[in-house]
């Protein structure tokens, strides 16, 4: 079975929830190998074994994780040539996808980004993506040169398999041009012990409807563990960070569980999170546009109707 490279997601080496996913749909179409770039590979290796990683291609050299994202694009593109995998799987991140595009043309690939799934095909793996705001659903594949992946979070429920996680420290050399910007600086994000929101399982939105009180919103999400999203009317408000702001100017999400509350359901916000998995909405108007694609709809006050739902589930 030919490799499949996965570029490994993590944070100063705790590995990112995307990389198991990955991981687990490498599998479907070949025999995964993990890329670690950066510190750290020594305490993530078990844990990408134990998600079926037979081997690790780790590179802690400063020099390919100081300088932005082009170290990591000249390095993929050495293994592709040496080790001519059947796919490179990227995350679907702002960095993954520029990674993913350098790789593309230091290799002649064609490129897939945005990526919800990725089955087995006859002849390489086959793509689905959302497009034009969630009105389309495209399958597609790439014809030519190494199939350049970038996959989404949540694209599969992470499955354990056991790999035989094979380690081998690579040695780099990076070219002076891939080194032309360095990081200077960088901070953790403050943590709000909330999952990250392009990430989470389960999200838990609010919009104007809450008039700025976000309590029942954020009480409910930690009930179930979620993250807390919001519309671009309620970060415009000042009510919620921009950088919780879910559709077409914000984030994409696609959780298996979205929780719409006092949102209306433009088309905007729906560009955001309408591949969610299963949608639920509550609203005071039975008219708004947001019934139009919900699995579970409630017409109701979200003061009332919050509080009651996270009584229940507290009760289970
Ligand atoms: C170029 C462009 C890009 C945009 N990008 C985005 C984007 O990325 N994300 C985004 O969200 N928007 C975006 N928008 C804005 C978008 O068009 C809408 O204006 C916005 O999504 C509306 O937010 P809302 O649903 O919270 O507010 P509203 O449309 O005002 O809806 C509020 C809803 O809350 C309900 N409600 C009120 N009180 C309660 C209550 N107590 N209980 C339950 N329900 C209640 C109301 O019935 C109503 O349906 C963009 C717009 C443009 C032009």
């Amino acid at each position: 079975m030919a490799e499949v490279l996965v570029l490994v997601d993590h944070a100063s080496g705790a590995v990112k929830k995307p990389a198991a996913e990955m991981l687990t749909v490498a599998r479907r179409f070949g025999e995964p190998s993990a890329v670690f770039i950066g510190p750290g590979a020594d305490t993530a290796k078990d844990l990408l074994a134990r998600y079926g990683a037979e081997k690790i291609y780790s590179v802690s050299d400063s020099s390919a994780w100081e300088h932005l994202v082009a170290p990591q694009a000249e390095i993929l593109a050495q293994l592709v040539s040496e080790k001519q995998p059947a796919a490179v799987l990227i995350p679907s991140n702002s960095a993954g996808k520029e990674i993913g595009a350098r790789l593309a043309i230091k290799t002649e690939s064609g490129l897939i980004t945005d990526v919800e799934d990725v089955q087995a095909g006859g002849d390489g793996p086959v793509t689905t993506q959302s497009v034009f705001a969630g009105s389309y659903t495209v399958d597609s594949k790439v014809t030519k040169g190494t199939p350049i992946i970038c996959v989404k979070p949540n694209s599969a429920a992470p499955e354990q398999a056991a790999g035989a996680g094979a380690f081998e420290e690579l040695s780099v050399s990076i070219s002076e041009d891939a080194k032309a910007a360095k990081i200077t600086a960088s901070e953790p994000k403050k943590a709000s012990g909330r999952p990250e929101l392009t990430e989470a399982a389960i999200v838990v939105s609010g919009g104007r409807g809450t008039g700025g009180d976000f309590s029942p919103v954020e009480t409910f999400a930690d009930t179930l563990g979620a993250a807390v999203g919001a519309s671009r009317a309620a970060v415009d408000a000042g009510w919620y960070p921009h950088s919780s702001q879910v559709g077409q100017t914000g984030k994409q999400v696609s959780p298996q569980l979205y929780v719409a509350a006092g949102i209306s359901g433009a088309i905007q916000h729906r560009a955001g999170m309408q591949t969610s998995k299963t949608i639920v909405a509550v609203n005071k108007d039975e008219e708004a546009p947001i019934f139009e694609l919900v699995d579970f709809g409630v017409v109701g006050d979200l003061f009332q109707v919050l509080p009651q739902a996270t009584e229940a589930v507290k009760g289970k």
